[in-house]
């Protein structure tokens, strides 16, 4: 059952019980809060709706959304006008990374933000995320700067920027390699590719996505753990949010690293990517509204 409905059924129409409170504690923590935020949430929850004379779930319900509104961060990431423009995709293997850079250049080309684009197949440990780069490229009509595998990520962004002032693109969304590395050797790839966009793009318009994956729970915080404490992360995209029966994980990584969330994909499709709207997505999260 999703998450939705199952808070709904515990917060009804009728009058909240001690025990209804303490089974919101643990049903927050299936969202994918984790334990002392659900706790946390619940215990002001119960002063707010106390001071408000709130008895009843449904009124709960709106009351917990206005709780946890401060951790249902948005951050609102698309390309600049006027110069290149180069947004890299981060995150463990399988999350999405490489569907996600499609859907960024169809949604981007398609309204107008980038008007040529180009997929650079930085995950060269993997022969099939080369190929699975240039299947997207084939259907949406975009050059795929890719070399073999094994070869040097770096060097693969270096041509995919030249390749980008050649045709005339403002947009390069390269993939990464999906491996867990060591901290220190992520540190240490991404300051080199950091220095390749240095000396062809604008700081201002270098955007670093990580990409999670919601049917994974508190892996996924884990993995925003490692990955925030090695680079500067502007933003989160929470993918196989259709799959998943929870989807509490955007709050979490907001609250406990203060990353916001820039989308979320709901679907394998291209047009299955949003941005995220702090409102809708609490209203989803808790059952409220339509
Ligand atoms: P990568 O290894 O991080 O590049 O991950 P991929 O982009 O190859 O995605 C792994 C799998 O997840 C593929 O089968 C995708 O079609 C699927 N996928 C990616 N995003 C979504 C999503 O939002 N919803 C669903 N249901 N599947 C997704």
């Amino acid at each position: 059952m999703k998450f939705a409905d199952r808070i709904r059924s515990l917060l009804g129409m009728s009058v909240i019980t001690d025990d209804d409170w303490d089974a919101l504690a643990d049903l927050l923590v299936e969202g994918d809060l984790g334990a002392a935020f659900a706790d946390a949430a619940v215990t002001e929850l119960r002063a707010a709706c106390r001071d408000a004379g709130v008895r009843d779930g449904q009124g709960a319900r709106s009351m917990l959304k206005r709780v946890l509104m401060p951790w249902a961060r948005g951050v609102d990431i698309r390309p600049l006008p006027g110069g290149l423009n180069v947004v890299m995709l981060l995150g463990v293997n399988g999350v999405g990374k490489t569907t996600t850079a499609a859907k960024l250049a169809s949604r981007w080309l398609a309204d107008g933000s980038a008007h040529g684009a180009i997929l650079a197949a930085g995950d060269t440990f993997r022969a099939a995320a080369i190929d699975q780069l240039r299947h997207h490229g084939d259907r949406l009509g975009l050059r795929v700067v890719a070399q073999e595998r094994g070869s040097d990520p770096g060097a693969v962004l270096f041509d995919a920027l030249d390749a980008a002032a050649a045709d005339g693109a403002d947009l390069v969304l390269a993939d990464t390699a999906g491996r867990m590395h060591t901290k220190q050797n992520l540190i240490l790839e991404l300051e080199k590719m950091d220095k390749i966009v240095a000396a062809k793009a604008d700081r201002s318009r270098y955007r670093r996505l990580l990409v999670l994956d919601a049917t994974t729970g508190q892996n996924a915080l884990r993995q925003a753990e490692a990955f925030s404490e090695a680079v500067a992360v502007d933003g989160i995209v929470l993918t196989k949010y259709d799959s998943s029966a929870k989807g509490g994980i955007a709050l979490s990584v907001a609250r406990n690293l203060g990353l916001p969330t820039a989308f979320l994909c709901d679907g394998e499709r291209y047009q299955d990517l949003r941005p995220f709207e702090p409102s809708r997505y609490l209203d989803e999260f808790l059952g409220l509204g339509s």
